[in-house]
């Protein structure tokens, strides 16, 4: 049994690598593969379009919001964010939470002006901003909902800082319920809650674009792609059927408030055994943990390597913390079931009462 906590590429239904890999040998009875057939066909064009209106009706999206399937993983939107929404003499507002912000605002800088509107740097990225500062004469202010790195996750959205909202949501997009229509722009890469690397979807208000003065590349430009419904150039065709088979799944789940309280369920689990056992330890101030992706950490380094080792045999892959952090971090995204959240707080508490 393996239980896979991995950050992303991450866990995935079962299900759904089954119907993908179904379709790689015969899509739809066609004898066709998926990897074989035109985008611009009767084939896949239903694939595209279905997977654009669960989004939009998973998500309750209003009519001024756009969906996207676009290339280039998230790190292609921290500059495509900005080349689209700021003039070089305007001014940008941005969260400074971690690794995944930081690297937004570097690209942001090379368009306009940058204030960062509230940071936690000073304790090492452990917590969430408490009082934001932003300018009235922002752009727009742009935040990321959950640091996938750090541990750490936006549990109140800052929907009244008086401008529009932009949100990196690649780690917890489909996880919780948010006013999803409250945000002007949101982006994610595939690859941690909804599918396969080599996608990412985003969803811009439509009303927010076309104000930029500079040239904006064709292919870089949104309005581009909602005037050809997602489909100016040949879109990553797998990425985006892997991405429809995860929602439809996310469908017969019950939607987002099912994997919202799923979710809830299994960070409660992790962080009251976190709390209990005084061997472990977790960083992230206690309000603003992230459900997604819990990190932790042993005062004693040789008990890491020991508690590490223990993990592996028991099958529990990808909790090794990232290399800026050490320590632990488990992924808990939406198809990672409760059994293995269960199975490695059982290990926590063994572990725990042979040190004891
Ligand atoms: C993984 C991640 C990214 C980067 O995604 P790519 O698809 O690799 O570009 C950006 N932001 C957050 C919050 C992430 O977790």
């Amino acid at each position: 049994m393996i239980h896979n906590f991995n950050a992303g590429p991450s866990v995935l239904p079962r299900e759904v690598f089954e119907q993908a890999a179904a379709a790689v040998l015969d899509f739809n009875n066609t004898g066709l593969s998926i990897l074989e057939i035109g985008h611009r066909t009767p084939l896949f064009q239903p694939v595209m379009d279905e997977a654009r209106a669960l989004v939009k009706e998973l998500m309750q999206l209003d009519d001024d919001h756009e969906v996207l399937f676009l290339h280039g993983g998230a790190t292609t939107q921290f500059m495509q964010v900005p080349m689209n929404l700021l003039n070089q003499n305007e001014l940008a507002s941005y969260t400074e939470t971690g690794t995944w912000a930081n690297k937004a605002i570097k690209e942001a800088r090379l368009f306009g002006h940058v204030e960062i509107a509230g940071s936690t740097k000073e304790t090492r990225f452990t917590s969430i901003p408490e009082n934001l500062s932003v300018s009235s004469t922002a752009v727009y202010l742009h935040i990321t909902t959950n640091e996938t790195i750090a541990g750490t996750q936006w549990h109140e959205i800052p929907y009244d800082c008086g401008v529009p909202l932009v949100a990196d949501m690649s780690s917890d997009i489909l996880s919780r319920t948010l006013d999803f229509n409250r945000f002007g722009i949101i982006y994610a890469g595939a690859q941690k809650n909804m599918g396969a690397a080599g996608v990412n979807l985003v969803i811009v208000n439509k009303n927010l674009l076309g104000r930029v003065q500079h040239p904006i590349p064709t292919i870089l430009d949104y309005r581009n792609h909602i005037a050809e419904a997602s489909m100016l150039n040949t879109p990553p065709v797998f990425a985006v059927y892997v991405v429809l088979l995860t929602l439809r799944w996310i469908k017969e789940q019950g939607g987002i408030t099912v994997m919202d309280s799923r979710n809830k369920a299994k960070a409660e689990l992790f962080y009251s055994t976190l709390d209990a056992l005084p061997l472990f330890k977790g960083p992230v101030a206690k309000k603003d943990r992230s459900n997604m992706n819990a990190v932790f950490t042993m005062e004693d380094p040789a008990l890491e390597a020991e508690f590490m080792t223990l993990c592996k045999k028991e099958g529990m892959t990808g909790i090794k913390g990232h290399r800026s952090v050490g320590g632990f971090r488990v992924s808990m995204y939406n198809a990672l079931t409760i059994e293995s959240v269960k199975a490695l707080t059982d290990l926590m508490h063994s572990f725990a009462q042979q040190h004891g």
